[in-house]
């Protein structure tokens, strides 16, 4: 399977597209989100200085996320990858691209899932995670809600809302998405790498669709 790099919006279902790569492909899933959640979680430094930027939507700086990024790819072994999060911004996709040649690493896709903006907004403010195992849940989505309220149905957790997922955060996060995603995205596009997918509710046709681009030909 090719290296997948996804360009999205927030709610447009990386998280559980990732999961379902990793079950049934060996992927192995590096969000960038997930490490800077996890980074406040633990009560470090670091976590601490970037907490506020994230509740209020706002990005993290090139400086701070490329290195990051770096640091996490040297990590890797030969197992194919799913970038989620990453990159956010032209000058992280350029550099990201520097690191993929300096490794050597050259099967990848990108893959664009766009999303109508109302639906995201309407998963975003749904959405309660279990902070144990990770599973996702949507209270406004009848095949999503945990069985019991508020309830992990995986390992009996109670679930929490994520800081940044309120109307006003969503709004600075899609905005921000905008107005990076078209330089990403001609980027991309130039070296013929770019893979455009709607999303929309119906998740078996989004999996099908980004299998098919993820597979080797
Ligand atoms: P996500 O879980 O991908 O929605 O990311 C949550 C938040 O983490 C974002 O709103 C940003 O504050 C921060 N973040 C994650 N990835 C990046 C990135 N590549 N560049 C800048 N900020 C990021």
């Amino acid at each position: 399977m090719k290296n997948v790099i996804f360009i999205a919006p927030p709610a447009a279902g990386k998280g559980t597209i990732s999961d379902y790569l990793i079950k049934n492909y060996h992927y192995k899933h590096l969000s960038t989100g997930d490490i800077l959640r996890e980074e406040i979680q633990s009560g470090s430094k670091f976590g601490k200085e970037i907490e506020n930027i994230m509740a209020s939507g706002n990005l993290i700086s090139d400086d701070v996320m490329i290195n990051l990024i770096k640091q996490k790819l040297t990590e890797l072994s030969k197992q194919s990858f799913i970038l989620d999060g990453f990159p956010r911004t032209l000058i992280q996709a350029e550099s990201l691209d520097e690191m993929l040649i300096s490794m050597g690493v050259t099967n990848n896709v990108v893959i664009s899932l766009d999303i109508d903006r109302e639906l995201a907004l309407k998963r975003v403010l749904g959405r309660i995670n279990c902070p144990k195992c990770g599973r996702s849940y949507n209270v406004y989505f009848e095949n999503m809600k945990p069985s019991k309220e508020n309830i992990c149905d995986d390992c009996n957790s109670d679930l929490i809302k994520r800081s940044d997922d309120n109307e006003e955060s969503f709004r600075k996060r899609f905005d921000d998405y905008l107005s990076n995603v078209s330089l990403i995205k001609s980027y991309y596009e130039e070296k013929h790498l770019l893979k455009n997918i709607i999303v929309d509710n119906d998740l078996e046709r989004v999996l099908k669709e980004i299998i098919k681009e993820a597979k080797n030909d």
